[in-house]
């Protein structure tokens, strides 16, 4: 059975304990490799080497760190059929969706902050004839990042691209269920020439790996996407070590669909922003409010959609594939219980399948809208993190803002409205990092990204997240 290893200094490197993990397919329910059981010891070798590769990383000129990112990118694209494969088989989504959402972006990331590195810049404020200040953004030294197992190599990739592009050097660590695709990144570092120690990829468990990367004295920036319960574990270990933190943690999205939208078009994006990735992104939007004279209209519209979606092997023409893990699978279905148990209507889905052929045993579940809820009950409130939404009616601006404002969590937000006053209105009013308005799941690398409340600390993309990866230092200087 292949063994997954860790990149420690240039090269793939075992675990020093020499204890594996099983690595399971889910759309199988079979282990088909093995993943280092790293702990604090690999941890305390790969931020050696980071600290070793930084004087070099963080002086060779920008130019050339650009190079190397750039046929990173290259590298990945070039490989784009065998990295979407290795991604469906550890998560279970489509290798479609992987060959056209996923792989092409991890290379996008890296080329966005390969460029965007070029163009990062300064700023002057001169004191009339007495003094000079600038300001120096320097990077800081050796990074941390850990990643989730919903976009593996994606997130994995947005993290580590601007954190190396401004001239840090890098520890991370892939979720333990996916590691695959970042198993695989490190030949194409290799391969493009990366200087030996300056990413390096630990594989394990979160508790060990991942906490120890939190609590290393001398990793002192965190990047962190994940659950919001694991954020909070990491910022009270970080926050006392006054580290530089930036946390992605869950959501809880609204879609809220106003009589005057353009409706085939809302239909259509709203079956695509709750079941898309099996509903495991965390931007799919999960409470759908609908205003009431289109509200059966819809509601019908969107289960006859619903119902349509092919569920099954990941390796073929399917809408959804199967759900990451055994336990994440289970989580899902207890919900949907709650669901039913709180008082919801399944108007469609609500049940795990068993697909025929090679997939009998994996872990799939229907598609599944649950209506009659209160906006404030358990299922409305905490995160599934799964292909079930919720649908309710709506009859005014405010009680919609009410409902949608009304959990724990501000990662996104969905809006379908011609009206374009009530459109910005919304926008403004709503409590979510990322607004989409007619659209979702549009993204320009240059804008920010982030939640506000329970969603996360901080933004990443764009220069933000430059600006988050550099310290900034002002130099006065009296003439
Ligand atoms: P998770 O929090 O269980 O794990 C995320 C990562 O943290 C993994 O690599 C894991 O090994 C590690 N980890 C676990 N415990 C740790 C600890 N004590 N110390 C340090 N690291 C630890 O999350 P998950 O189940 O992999 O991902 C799903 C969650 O991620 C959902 O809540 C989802 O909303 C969220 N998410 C957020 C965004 C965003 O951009 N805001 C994007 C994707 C996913």
């Amino acid at each position: 059975m292949e063994k997954i290893a860790n990149y420690i200094n240039g090269v793939y490197t075992p675990p020093l304990s020499n204890a594996y993990l099983d690595n399971i397919n889910p759309a199988i329910a079979e282990v088909y490799s093995l993943i280092p059981d790293s702990d604090e010891g690999d941890v305390e070798v790969a931020v050696q080497a980071a600290q070793n590769a930084f004087e070099n990383w963080s002086t060779m000129s920008v130019h050339k760190r650009s190079n190397i990112l750039l046929k990173v990118a290259q590298l990945i694209e070039d490989k784009l059929q065998a990295f979407a494969e290795a991604e469906s088989i550890d998560n279970g989504k489509p290798v479609w969706l992987a060959k056209t959402v996923d792989i092409p972006r991890a290379a996008a990331n890296f080329r966005h902050y390969a460029t965007a590195a070029l163009h990062l810049h300064t700023e002057t404020h001169a004191m009339e004839l007495t003094a000079l200040n600038y300001t120096l953004r320097q990077p800081i030294g050796v990074v941390g990042c850990i990643s989730p197992w919903n976009l593996p190599l994606y997130l994995f990739t947005w993290k580590i691209a601007p954190a190396l592009a401004a001239g840090n050097c890098v520890v991370a660590k892939p979720s333990e269920i996916t590691p695959n695709t970042a198993f695989m990144l490190a030949q194409c570092c290799i391969d493009a020439g990366m200087p030996a120690g300056v990413l390096n990829i630990v594989h394990g468990l979160g508790p060990k790996v991942g906490q120890a990367i939190a609590a290393h004295k001398n990793i002192p920036v965190i990047s962190f996407t994940g659950g919001t319960q694991t954020g909070a574990t990491i910022a009270s270990i970080a926050a006392p070590m006054f580290k530089k933190m930036s946390l992605e943690l869950g959501g809880k999205n609204p879609n809220i669909i106003f009589a005057d939208c353009d409706f085939e078009h809302a239909l259509a994006t709203t079956v695509k922003s709750s079941f898309s990735n099996q509903g495991e992104i965390c931007l799919c939007g999960s409470r759908i409010f609908v205003e009431r004279p289109i509200y059966e209209k819809f509601k019908q519209g969107f289960v006859a959609a619903t119902k349509a979606l092919k569920v099954g092997d990941p390796q073929q023409d399917n809408f959804m594939g199967a759900i990451v893990s055994e336990m994440h699978y289970h989580k899902i279905l207890s919900y949907i219980q709650l669901a039913t148990e709180e008082g919801g209507t399944i108007l469609t889905g609500g049940r795990a399948i068993k697909p025929e052929g090679r997939c009998a045993n994996g872990y799939f579940i229907e598609p599944t809208i649950i209506e009659g809820l209160s906006y404030n009950c358990r299922t409305n409130m905490e995160e599934i993190f799964g292909p079930v939404v919720t649908i309710m009616p709506f009859d005014t601006e405010a009680e919609v803002l009410q409902y949608a404002n009304a959990t724990k969590y501000g990662l996104a937000a969905t809006v379908w409205t011609t009206n374009l006053n009530k459109a910005h209105r919304v926008a403004a009013l709503l409590h979510s990092g990322i607004i989409w308005i007619n659209c979702w799941l549009l993204r320009d690398l240059r804008t920010l990204f982030g939640g506000m409340k329970n969603s996360g600390l901080g933004r990443e993309g764009g220069f933000e997240a430059l600006h988050f990866f550099t310290e900034e230092k002002n130099v006065c200087i009296k003439f």
